[in-house]
C-alpha cells in the first residue's frame, strides 16, 4: 500500500486545517484535536485497538504542530510543499479534447486559451511526433492534450 507520508499537505490534513490558515487558527485546531486524541481521555469505553489509533494519531497531531506552530519551521515546510509540488504537479494542469481546441485551417495548428490569456498550441508535427503535453506560450502550465492519431492506411 503507498504510503501517505510524503503527501504535500500531511501536517495540514493532520491539523484538520489548510495551508491559508494564520497561526491562531492552527493554534485553535490543534487544541482542539489533541483534546479529542489526548490518552488520557480515551481511556475509557474504547478497545484498546482503538486507544492505539488514537495514541498514534495524538502524536501525529503533536508532529505536526510542532512544525506549523513554529514561525520559522512553517515556512520552511511551506517552502518544501511548493518545491514538490512545483516538481510534482508540473506537467499536466488539466486536460483538453482537441475538439475543443481552436483549430487553424492556415498553420494547421490547434489552440487553446490559458487563463493567463496565452496559449497552448498544438501542430500536427507534434501530434504525429506523438506529443501530448503542451506548456503554454506565456505562462508554466500545461495541458495533456486527447487526440487519436488518423489511420493512415
Ligand atoms: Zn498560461
Amino acid at each position: 500500500m503507498a504510503s501517505n507520508s510524503d503527501h504535500p499537505d500531511e501536517y495540514y490534513t493532520i491539523l484538520e486545517s489548510n495551508r491559508s490558515a494564520t497561526y491562531a487558527e492552527l493554534k485553535r485546531q490543534y487544541q482542539k484535536l489533541i483534546m479529542k486524541y489526548h490518552p488520557d481521555k480515551n481511556t475509557c469505553k474504547v478497545s484498546s485497538e482503538e486507544q492505539e489509533n488514537s495514541t498514534e494519531h495524538f502524536v501525529k497531531i503533536d508532529k505536526a504542530w510542532k512544525v506549523l506552530g513554529d514561525r520559522d519551521a512553517r515556512k520552511e515546510y511551506d517552502a518544501r510543499l511548493f518545491e514538490m509540488e512545483m516538481s510534482q504537479k508540473l506537467p499536466v494542469n488539466s486536460e483538453v479534447d482537441l475538439d475543443d481546441m481552436e483549430h487553424d485551417e492556415v498553420t494547421g495548428c490547434y489552440s487553446y486559451q490559458c487563463r493567463c490569456g496565452g496559449e497552448f498550441v498544438i501542430g500536427d508535427e507534434d501530434m504525429t511526433e506523438g506529443v501530448e503535453v503542451v506548456s503554454c506560450n506565456v505562462c508554466t502550465l500545461c495541458i495533456s492534450v486527447l487526440y487519436q492519431l488518423e489511420d493512415e492506411s
